[in-house]
């Protein structure tokens, strides 16, 4: 094969492991093996800039910071929907839908995603061009900001042209992360998955849509009979063959009853869903009756928007904790009388930062309303002034650490309070407890409670101090015997031998996480070289902007760490990158390999991620419906409609208590304290 070859069948390989990852949400190979398969393809493609082609998966971000955003005409109108907020109004949708025609009818009943709407423009089954709504006529080409979505195709599986429309979307998950980096870097959270998505698709740096991580959802087409697709149904079919994402929690419905009860399920599960909707858009199934029906000025008749009532619960406000994370920044959070909320009972939620406090005027003993974003962070909306009581007092906000006391600053530009004591011992606990977490440096059996007590008898000072620990010192701790002194010292012992990545993490340097932390490990190869690291240097590497470097160089200018890594080196803590593969290496994945499992309800001992997580490690693949093809459903609580179809298909289920067994035959331990 000449490398020309070789560069087309990387290319096509990528494209099609992308597809099945993004768009089918399987994978079909590792991300370690997706990575080196990559990084070949940027190889090839360096020494030979003429080969790039823009449908390389390289060419979804380019360099270029954009000077703004062209207009684009739409073929023809996005146009909005009209709302229906409860039974009666649909019914007189399919009342006049009815009257106005007499085509027999059937309804599609799909969920309405909350995004933003996106039309995609693609020539010959190439993508050419994006564009945001607008004001329904003309949008803005924010094509570069779209091609850094990996669910949307750079090219279609058929060679057509044709105007896709659709959703882009922030998953939940996703905006947790990024919220918890925000936090972390002292900024203002993202209000909502909506906004941040919004938010991402009018950069004028490419880059920063592409950390978000947005996704799509496509529902429709400019121009329908160019495709000869008759039903809205048939649309999707369409969508299918061509690759592009939509979404499968649709339903053909015949009458109201029908539309209502699908309503009504969506709403049971729409908590558990991965993104959030809004609610569920009924539109005309044929596409002959759509086009009789036409349009109003503003949107289609042939569609409507059922709407979900707003959640939001009244609570009070018991008190305000002020808690110090491993970075020293000071977060408060509300304590309140517990309520239920989109089916949790919730009981605290962060106030994230003074400012906020400021601007919600938030006091001890008000009346608040809160809502969860993104439906599933608790937050406080709004205070109801109305009820609050008549001697109630501005909160106060701490000038000291509440755990050492020293003074607590504001650094220019950060709406966070910070502690910036570097001895803080809350900030050393929090930070040990992030080193020995199963992200970081993995010290099974080690958690919270145990470093507290480590630190609270001087047994450690630093992280480096747990490696210098032998059996005597664990003995003098209350209640530990010898044998779970053993394993505490087995278990940091086997750690030191960890590859760089974990150690890069665990280190708790600011703004680098554990895909950044991957990043570094891989280019740098050794801690050495890492340390060395100029900015250009680390600038230069895909995934790390300026912020990232400037903290990293921070970090080993001080002392400190350079002392702390000292140690750790003394100690015979690994420094260099391992090969991926060997770390799972000596565990016994049969049971596993190639198995593929569905995770329904909510698991307690692990988060869904965590759990995929493993089981993709252990050589499993995590869908997300089940089907025939599923080897074995794992549930947790309150399991939904997955769980009910496991049984009907006859699928093997296993509850949380097995799967924690069956990961602990194939080497892998809860901790029961970490994180
Ligand atoms: P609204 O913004 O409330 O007028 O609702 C119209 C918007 O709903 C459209 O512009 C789309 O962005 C969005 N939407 C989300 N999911 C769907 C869907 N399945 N079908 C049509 N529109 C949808
Ligand atoms: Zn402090």
């Amino acid at each position: 094969m000449t490398l020309e070859q070789r560069l087309n069948q990387l290319k096509e390989d990528l494209n099609r492991y992308a597809y099945h990852y993004y768009v089918l949400d399987e994978s079909l190979i590792s991300d370690a093996e997706y990575d080196q398969l990559y990084q070949e393809l940027l190889a090839i493609e360096k020494d030979h800039p003429e080969w790039v082609t823009m449908d390389s998966p390289s060419q979804r971000v380019g360099d270029q910071l954009l000077d703004g955003f062209q207009k684009v005409e739409h073929a023809t109108p996005l146009y909005s929907l009209t709302n229906a907020f409860n039974r009666e109004d649909l019914a007189s949708f399919i009342q006049r839908v009815e009257n106005q025609t007499t085509d027999s009818v059937t309804y599609l009943c799909e969920c309405k995603i909350d995004g933003l709407a996106v039309a995609l423009t693609y020539e010959n089954g190439q993508f050419v061009r994006g564009a945001s709504r607008g004001d329904g006529q003309v949008g803005e080409d924010i094509t570069q900001n779209l091609r850094t979505i990996s669910a949307i195709p750079l090219k279609l599986r058929k060679a057509v042209s044709g105007e896709f429309r659709g959703e882009a979307y922030l998953p939940k998950e996703r905006f947790l992360a990024l919220n918890k980096e925000r936090e972390e870097a002292g900024k203002i959270p993202l209000a909502n998955p909506r906004n941040a998505a919004a938010g991402a698709l009018r950069q004028l740096d490419p880059k920063v849509a592409r950390h978000r991580q947005l996704s799509v959802f496509m529902y429709g087409v400019a121009d329908p009979e160019s495709l000869a697709i008759q039903t809205q149904a048939g649309l999707f079919e369409t969508l299918e063959e061509l690759g592009l994402r939509n979404n499968h929690l649709r339903r053909e419905c015949h009458n109201l009853d029908q539309v209502w009860s699908y309503i009504q399920e969506i709403g049971q599960k729409r908590h558990d869903l991965p993104y959030e909707i809004d609610g569920v858009v009924v539109k005309v199934n044929q596409m002959a009756t759509q086009s009789k029906l036409g349009y109003t000025v503003k949107a289609p008749r042939w569609a409507i928007a059922y709407k979900f009532p707003a959640e939001v619960a009244q609570t009070t406000i018991l008190a305000v904790e002020w808690t110090v994370g491993r970075t020293g920044v000071v977060t408060p959070t509300a304590v309140m009388e517990p309520v239920q909320l989109a089916g949790t009972t919730v009981q605290r939620a962060s106030l994230h930062n003074i400012d906020l406090i400021q601007a919600l005027d938030i006091r001890l003993k008000d009346q608040v309303l809160i809502h969860k974003a993104g439906d599933i962070i608790p937050e406080i909306s709004k205070v109801l002034l109305d009820q609050r009581p008549s001697d109630s007092k501005p909160l106060e906000i701490p000038n000291h650490c509440p755990d050492c006391q020293s003074s607590l600053e504001r650094p220019d530009g950060e709406v966070a309070l910070r502690c910036m004591n570097p001895n803080c011992p809350a900030q050393v606990l929090a930070l040990a407890t992030h080193f020995v977490s199963r992200q970081a440096m993995n010290i099974e059996g080690l958690g919270e409670k145990v470093v507290a007590v480590l630190l609270e008898k001087g047994l450690i000072h630093n992280v480096a101090d747990l490696y210098y620990l032998d059996e005597a010192d664990f003995l003098t701790l209350d209640k530990v015997k010898e044998k779970s002194a053993q394993n505490y010292t087995r278990a940091i012992q086997a750690s030191k031998s960890n590859s760089l990545e974990r150690l890069i993490f665990a280190l708790g340097i600011r703004h680098v996480g554990a895909k950044v932390a991957q990043v570094l490990a891989r280019s740098f190869k050794t801690m050495e070289a890492f340390m060395a690291a100029s900015l250009e240097e680390l600038t230069s590497i895909e995934g790390v902007g300026p912020m990232i470097a400037s903290s990293i160089h921070h970090y080993f200018g001080q002392e400190d760490s350079q002392k702390l890594l000292a140690s750790l080196k003394q100690a015979g803590v690994n420094m260099t990158y391992l090969d991926q593969s060997a770390e799972f290496a000596q565990v016994d994945k049969e049971f596993w390999q190639g198995k593929r499992i569905v995770l329904t309800g909510s698991l307690s001992y692990y988060s869904r991620k965590e759990a995929k997580d493993l089981i993709e490690h252990l050589g499993g693949q995590v869908t997300s419906s089940v089907s025939k093809q599923t080897d074995c459903v794992i549930y947790g609580d309150s399991p939904g409609s997955k769980y009910d179809k496991a049984l009907q298909l006859g699928v093997d289920t296993m509850d949380e208590a097995h799967f924690i067994a069956k990961l602990a035959e194939s080497g892998v331990n809860y901790e029961e304290e970490s994180q």
